[in-house]
């Protein structure tokens, strides 16, 4: 079979196995087929930081958020955590889901599959409710799991549930959380790890993009965390991640890892932003910071990224590129 032939069948398996929510066994982590455009590439939207019942510029980021998802015929949204404010869902019947949600991401190019991570917000309330598959009988748009991956071939991507690596989380008073399934923390992050590392190594994706909650790193409000810096951080250097991104500041930034090709994105500016701080120290390859609202696109081909930042009346505030060869084996 030539090459054009063999690429070909195998998108046609790739498009058939969409939609089926295909469990991997090789590791505990579950993988959902996410086929690309016929032409190979892929774009989505990043947004994190949102639910306010459209609150706080939630609808007018919204709105532009239908505009560039036309613009770019958008494959999916990627949520990275804090859903619903400001504790989470009471239960998967709190009608905070539609009215944080389906009421407010009503555009037609915003009728796609989201995939979302909690955050720390979403632990406060039941975090159970927003992994309900009732939820997704409301609005079949979401999903949303502690740890996963979308599988596109061109691109994997890894959604890693941060909120339980934070200690100060386990020992403030000032909050209730809800570990339910996350204690013992400590093997908790460490199956959590194993079954990362596990499956980055295994990827042969074009491009490796981890997604999850809290900034690695940050000169926003929340700044750095340094728990993920230590414990997820050398996974991803050693295993050529190109991309992390994140919510939890609300913000949008670029940073670059000064030790490896990564660079930090973080894209939690989908409502309440302009928090009025900035990290002074501790600036080491920032290229970009937006203290107010907006959110991220991001375009994959073979050779090309291109991820873009937007304000809350559309005005892209940045942008980013970053190309590589083709892979030998395409
Ligand atoms: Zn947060």
């Amino acid at each position: 079979m030539s090459g054009f032939s063999n690429m070909f069948m195998k998108s046609i398996l790739f498009t058939i196995s969409f939609g089926l929510c295909v469990l991997y066994a090789s590791a505990e982590l579950h993988k959902f087929a996410h086929s690309s455009k016929h032409d190979g590439s892929l774009n989505f939207l990043v947004l994190g930081d949102w639910g306010r019942r459209g609150a706080y510029n939630q609808s007018e980021i919204a709105f532009q958020m239908g505009k560039v998802g036309e613009k770019l015929d958008i494959d999916f949204v990627v949520s990275t955590g804090d859903n619903f404010y400001d504790n989470g869902l009471t239960s998967d019947q709190d009608t905070a889901f539609e009215e944080s949600f389906t009421n407010v991401y009503t555009a037609k190019s915003l009728q796609k599959q989201w995939y979302s991570v909690l955050g720390n917000h979403d632990y406060r309330g039941d975090v159970e409710a927003q992994l309900s598959p009732f939820l997704k009988q409301i609005d079949n748009r979401w999903l949303c799991l502690r740890s996963f991956i979308v599988d596109s071939e061109l691109v994997e991507i890894f959604f890693v549930d941060t909120t339980p690596f934070v200690e100060k989380y386990f020992t403030e008073t000032k909050h209730k959380y809800d570990w339910q399934g996350i204690i013992p923390q400590k093997s908790y992050i460490t199956n959590l790890l194993k079954d990362l590392e596990l499956a980055i190594k295994e990827s042969t994706a074009q491009w490796k993009i981890v997604v999850g909650h809290h900034a690695i790193r940050s000169v926003g409000h929340h700044g750095d965390t340094q728990e993920l810096i230590k414990q997820l951080l050398p996974i991803l250097q050693e295993n050529d991640v190109d991309f992390y991104m994140n919510g939890h500041d609300h913000c949008l930034e670029h940073i670059s890892d000064t030790e490896s090709s990564i660079q930090f994105l973080t894209s939690g500016a989908g409502s309440k932003a302009w928090r009025g701080d900035i990290q002074e120290t501790n600036q080491g390859g920032l290229h970009f910071f937006y203290d107010g609202q907006g959110f991220m696109s991001v375009k994959l081909t073979q050779t090309d990224a291109t991820i873009e930042f937007y304000d809350v009346s559309g005005n892209v505030l940045h942008r980013l590129t970053s190309s590589k060869n083709l892979r030998s084996s395409m």
